[in-house]
């Protein structure tokens, strides 16, 4: 087998497989380099498994919500069953032969840059003038006094576990601690969750936090905002974590959901003269790294979503191709799959008005505005903001809480991204009954 390829991929996840599988349609000779499983941490200890082991205790809350029904049984052995069939029993050799089948060449090691257009995997030199770096990003775990010998879960314990724990004390008030601390809850444990900021989900509307901690307290889950973890201990079968208050808390598990570390270290990146900054890979906005290298996905620290590096995926392989293709993050929905679902796009009215930019606002509580949150449940919730440029008349941002946010969101993406009027807005008819019906209700509202 030749050392030669038009371009080589390294890292196999959503990302890395988006560029491989593009470069490869578009004619050119493409090596994947993985060294874990084809489909990363989204396809095996992230995305997938989280939103399944979500769904059957979203289904429970549907029904304990809706009138005349009541909470069904939750089986865990089938729940842990069907999530075992979701991350393909943590085997992707079929993936490997459809690659193979397609014509990508498959190398199965780390990779590694040694020089310009040089890439070793497994005892083997690769050569190209291509290389799209998609390493993606481990668990960043915090420096706490004694936390390494005390034990504790990533993403990966808590997405894999196959014994419900009894107590978990969670660290991280993220996407990350939210959906599986409320998963954890809905399915037994007793969950803490520790979080440094005074609130959950800080880069978000103050109100978001405030709806998602009523939600989560609501459901059995004791909150320590503003507080910060100063060392950990085990013993007994439990851990201990003390806070810089004094209180010491213990349960059976710690799992860290305190962000995520780029894979930069022993890829050879000082082979090819790039200094990782500390959130990842530089990159422009066509995601050029230097001569003949492209970074996308988790790896460049740009919002750690899946359809982000997707997206980063896309305008890498147009870029090789020679197509005109620039990365526009103005407009990239962030979704938190707990329940209710907690969606954004766009600026907040914080971050507008640092930027100078004439904001208003407008929020609607859901049950108030529309006819749609009585028809889906007794007692229903929920809110939408929306936030407006009073200038270009334009809508710059929107955050949801409610059932099925993470889908009617993207109303706004498409008005952010494609920057329609407010006027055009208010004249477009929404579908009745549908949540989609706020944004006209809220639009109402704005004192343009
Ligand atoms: C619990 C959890 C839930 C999440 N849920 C969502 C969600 O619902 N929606 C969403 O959009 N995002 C979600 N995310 C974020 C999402 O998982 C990441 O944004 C996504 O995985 C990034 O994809 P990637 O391909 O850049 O990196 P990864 O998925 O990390 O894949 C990178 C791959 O590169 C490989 N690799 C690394 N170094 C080398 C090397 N030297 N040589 C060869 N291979 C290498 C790794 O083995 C891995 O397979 C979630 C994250 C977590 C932790």
């Amino acid at each position: 087998m030749s050392g030669q390829c038009d371009a080589i991929v390294i890292g196999a996840g959503p990302v890395g497989e988006v560029a491989a599988s593009r470069l490869n349609r578009d004619g050119l000779n493409t090596a994947l380099v993985e060294r874990e499983l084809i489909g990363g941490e989204c396809g095996y200890w992230a995305c997938i498994p989280s939103k399944t082991l979500l769904r059957p205790a979203e289904v429970r809350g549907e029904a304990e919500r809706t009138a005349g029904t009541s909470a069904p049984d939750q089986r865990w052995p089938e729940v842990a069953a069907y999530r075992d069939f979701m991350i393909r029993h943590l085997d992707d050799s079929a993936q490997v032969t459809g690659y193979e089948r397609d014509g990508v060449r498959v190398y199965k090691g780390d990779g590694r840059h040694a020089g310009p257009g040089r890439v070793e995997v497994a005892g083997e030199l690769l050569e190209t003038r291509r290389v799209v770096i998609a390493t993606g990003s481990d668990a960043r775990i915090p420096d706490i006094p004694g936390l390494a010998e005390a034990g504790y879960w990533t993403n990966r314990e808590a997405t894999t576990i196959q014994e419900i724990p009894d107590s978990i004390l969670i660290l991280g008030g993220g996407p990350v601690g939210i959906e599986l601390g409320q998963f954890l809850r809905r399915i037994g444990t007793d969950v803490t969750l520790i979080q440094a900021a005074e609130r959950l989900l800080p880069r978000e509307d103050p109100r978001v936090g405030e709806l998602i901690a009523e939600q989560l307290r609501s459901e059995g889950i004791a909150l320590h905002l503003g507080a910060s973890v100063v060392s950990a201990s085990a013993g007994a079968g439990r851990r201990t974590l003390t806070l810089a208050d004094g209180q010491t808390l213990s349960a059976t598990e710690v799992l860290i959901a305190t962000g995520r570390a780029p894979r930069v270290n022993d890829i050879g990146l000082e082979t090819i003269g790039i200094t990782p900054d500390p959130r990842g890979i530089p990159i422009d906005e066509r995601c050029r790294v230097t001569d003949g290298v492209w970074a996308i996905g988790d790896v460049t620290g740009v919002m750690p979503f899946t359809h982000v590096g997707m997206y980063q995926g896309r305008i890498t392989c147009a870029d090789i191709a020679g197509r005109a293709a620039r990365a526009d993050y103005s407009a990239i929905p962030r979704v938190v799959f707990c329940d209710p679902e907690v969606a954004a796009v766009g600026l907040s009215a914080d971050q507008a008005t640092e930027r100078g930019i004439a904001v208003r606002t407008a929020t609607v509580a859901l049950a108030d505005a529309i006819a749609r949150p009585w028809t889906y449940q007794k007692d229903p919730g929920g809110e939408l903001g929306i936030i407006a440029d009073r200038d270009s008349r334009t809508l710059i941002g929107a955050w949801a809480v409610g059932p099925l946010a993470g889908e009617w969101i993207h109303y706004a993406t498409l008005a952010i991204k494609t920057r329609a009027g407010i006027d055009v807005l208010s004249d477009t008819v929404a579908q009745f009954p549908t949540y989609t019906e706020a944004y006209l209700k809220a639009i109402e509202q704005l004192d343009l």
